[in-house]
């Protein structure tokens, strides 16, 4: 089965990328956790990508697009796998389409997570997680049992996304509505789309996306990639010093 999981920064898609990969078995692929890990090894994308990231922007298509090439391609995601952060512009979905088709592979469901934005600043500011086992916390939501341990591992160190402020929350909102929301009329075109409710409680939206995954996906005729029609046609260089 495979998967890609839409909707703004804080509607929760990494979360229930986790879920899915626990009870479903596709791998999740995290753009975000994968470039983070790479600022983390100190690697030149890593280097290149970190103030970028910082400041809420998008990295550029081409390192995007060539890291999910990569890691589509490797054997575990033969399981399937869930997109969780990509494809964020219209030349990333295209790319994938013509990804896929290369190596014979088919999306199964396109899932939008609807979030009302106003709630969404607090919901990232407040996200923390567990330095060692990155189990995810959040302040007024889901402290840890036990003050300043973690409740799986017990670790007592505990980290926040540079990007988890207000001010980059602005920017990272903006990224979104002017280069991510005009890829959301080509997948809602395709049959494979499903909506579920990102604001519900987060069993709720899981028995949401378990409801829509129950769905069989539909009868694809031709799967040839077509190139996605949007005006206007951004690119991230565009937008990158703005
Ligand atoms: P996320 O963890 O998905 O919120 O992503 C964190 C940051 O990583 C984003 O604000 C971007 O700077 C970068 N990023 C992740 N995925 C992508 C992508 N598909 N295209 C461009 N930048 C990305």
């Amino acid at each position: 089965m495979n998967i890609i999981l839409l909707g703004p920064p804080g509607a929760g898609k990494g979360t229930q990328a986790k879920r899915i990969e626990e009870r479903h078995g596709p791998v999740q692929l995290s753009t975000g956790d994968m470039l983070r890990s790479a600022i983390r090894a100190g690697s030149p994308l890593g280097q290149r990508a970190k103030p970028i990231m910082d400041a809420g922007k998008l990295v550029p298509d081409e390192i995007l697009i060539d890291m999910i090439a990569e890691r589509i391609a490797l054997p575990d995601c033969a399981r399937g796998f869930i997109l969780d952060g990509f494809p964020r512009t219209v030349v990333q979905a295209e790319a994938l389409d013509h990804m896929l088709a290369r190596i014979g592979k088919k999306l199964d469901h396109v899932i939008e997570m609807r979030v009302d934005e106003a709630a969404l600043v607090e919901r990232i500011t407040g996200r923390f997680t567990c330095a060692k086992c990155g189990t995810g916390y959040h302040d007024r939501y889901k402290q840890p049992k036990v003050q300043g341990v973690c409740d799986v591992c017990g670790a007592k160190e505990f980290t926040r996304r540079a990007d988890d402020t207000a001010e980059a929350m602005k920017t990272r909102l903006a990224a979104y509505h002017a280069q991510t929301a005009p890829i959301l009329p080509y997948y809602r075109s395709t049959g494979l789309y499903s909506a579920v409710d990102g604001m519900a409680e987060i069993d709720e939206v899981t028995r949401q996306i378990d409801a829509v995954l129950a769905k069989p996906p539909p009868v694809r005729l031709g799967d040839i990639p077509k190139p996605i029609k949007v005006a206007p046609r951004r690119r991230t260089e565009e937008t990158e010093g703005a």
